[in-house]
């Protein structure tokens, strides 16, 4: 389940302009600054991968990279960001969202979540919409190398996941399947690999 090679393909303003060739893809999203290059920078082992997607006007597209020229990693537009103008947030909303319900070989969605923090609103609505929508959903819980301090209320990382777990229940038929991971140590990153290889099925 190593990545081998990893590419930038290209960066998509709406789901139709988005790669044809129905290979199948994982796309990743979360809140602004859950750590999401990070970690798609240590899924690919590439320093600077991810760069692609913060370069500017890149931010707000959908940015696919062809991973052993088999299947995609999708970097989604963060949302959350505090000082985007109303319009543009709602822009981004309603982008994403078309594209989680029309895209037909996307697999699962990766929704990360940061674990050094308790549960945020945003990140609850996002999942739950998920959830009510039936889109397939995989948690991946962001920074659980962050150990407990005060400024994060004094909490574990274990304690954020399971309180976040519990609080997002009742959206979901059966619990949908969760990975603990820190860019800092790699923990999780073949835990991500092999759940993606079991969901493409080789
Ligand atoms: P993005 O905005 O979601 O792409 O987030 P970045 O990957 O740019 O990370 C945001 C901040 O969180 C940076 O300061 C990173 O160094 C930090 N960060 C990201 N992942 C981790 C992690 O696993 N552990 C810790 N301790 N910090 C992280």
């Amino acid at each position: 389940a190593q990545v081998v090679n990893a590419d930038f393909v290209k960066s998509s303003v709406r789901p139709d302009d988005c790669p044809r060739d129905g290979l199948p893809e994982f796309a990743l999203v979360g809140r602004s600054n859950v750590g999401k290059s990070s970690l798609l920078n240590s899924l690919v082992r590439r320093k600077r991968l991810a760069l692609t997607s913060k370069k500017p006007g890149k931010t707000q597209c959908i940015n696919h990279f062809k991973v052993n020229d088999s299947w995609y990693l999708v970097d989604l537009p963060g949302y959350g960001y505090a000082s985007a103008p109303q319009e543009a947030r709602t822009n981004w909303d309603e982008f994403t969202r078309n594209y989680f319900l029309s895209r037909e070989n996307l697999v699962s969605v990766f929704l990360l979540i940061d674990a050094s923090i308790p549960a945020k609103k945003i990140d609850l609505d996002y999942a739950s919409w998920l959830g009510q929508n039936k889109v397939p959903m995989t948690l991946v819980f962001t920074k659980c190398d962050k150990r407990k301090k005060k400024k994060n209320g004094g909490r574990k990382p274990e304690e954020n996941v399971e309180t976040f777990q519990g609080l997002i229940r009742e959206y979901f038929e059966a619990a949908p399947p969760w990975i603990m991971t820190s860019s800092v140590t790699n923990q999780g990153r073949d835990e991500i690999l092999l759940h993606m290889s079991q969901l493409r099925n080789y």
